[in-house]
């Protein structure tokens, strides 16, 4: 199981993403000031950091230098609302390994994510790479998904859509949460999005596999 560490004071945002991450397999600690991210990351074991660079404390490019001075190795994924390439630059300088601007989409963070764990040859990833119910089954890796015996390409957002069904098999989702899963936390709440996309799903995967729970959402069906 990997471990994350997200050095983030927004509160909104740090749960936004721990809730997401931990859905998908990981095991995740928050810290909100750098201080706290420092003391944690020298501390214990993690596999990655998720860093802000607006700490309350200190900069979180001064922070990571710092860390890497002494001597933490793990892979930095920065996550920033300034956009200009001035920071990106000394980000990556300062020993990022990646770089995110906000807003993002935590299927975009995800993806990131996954590829740094799986660039340390030391780690061995322990996530789950393929996830099957019943006929369907989803690869990770390659984005393949395949009912029976056919292969179905499907768009990156309907993708993470069937992965968060396939991770909850008989649970009922509802379009809140679906909504916070798949379009992250800058999406209207009001919109009807889930319902469009669930009916792509059953268009190209089998209506038989998404159930309707009215007035509660919806189920994947096992
Ligand atoms: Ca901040």
């Amino acid at each position: 199981m990997s471990r994350i560490l997200i050095a983030e004071d927004e509160a909104r945002i740090a749960s936004f993403i721990e809730k997401g991450l931990k859905s998908h397999g990981f095991t995740v600690s928050t810290a909100a000031t750098a201080q706290e991210t420092t003391t944690l990351v020298l501390g214990s074991d993690f596999d990655l950091l998720i860093l802000d660079l607006g700490l309350p404390d200190q900069d979180g490019l001064q922070a990571l230098e710092e860390l890497r001075g002494q001597g933490a190795k793990l892979p930095v994924i920065i996550l920033t609302a300034r956009d200009d390439i001035d920071d990106k630059v000394a980000g990556l300088e300062g020993g990022a390994d990646d770089y995110l601007t906000k807003p993002f989409r935590f299927e975009e963070l995800l993806a990131r994510v996954r590829l740094r764990l799986r660039n340390r040859s030391s780690v061995t990833p322990s996530e789950e790479m393929v996830l099957r119910v019943g006929e369907i089954e989803l690869d990770l890796r390659t984005r393949q998904v395949c009912v029976g015996d056919h292969n179905i390409d499907l768009p990156t957002r309907e993708f993470i859509l069937a992965e968060t069904f396939l991770r909850h098999p008989g649970q009922v989702l509802s379009r809140e949460q679906l909504l916070d899963r798949v379009w992250g936390y800058d999406y209207d709440p009001g919109s009807n999005v889930v319902d469009v996309y669930v009916g792509y799903l059953r268009k190209k995967l089998g209506s038989q596999f998404f159930e309707t729970v009215r007035g509660m959402g919806y189920r994947l069906r096992v």
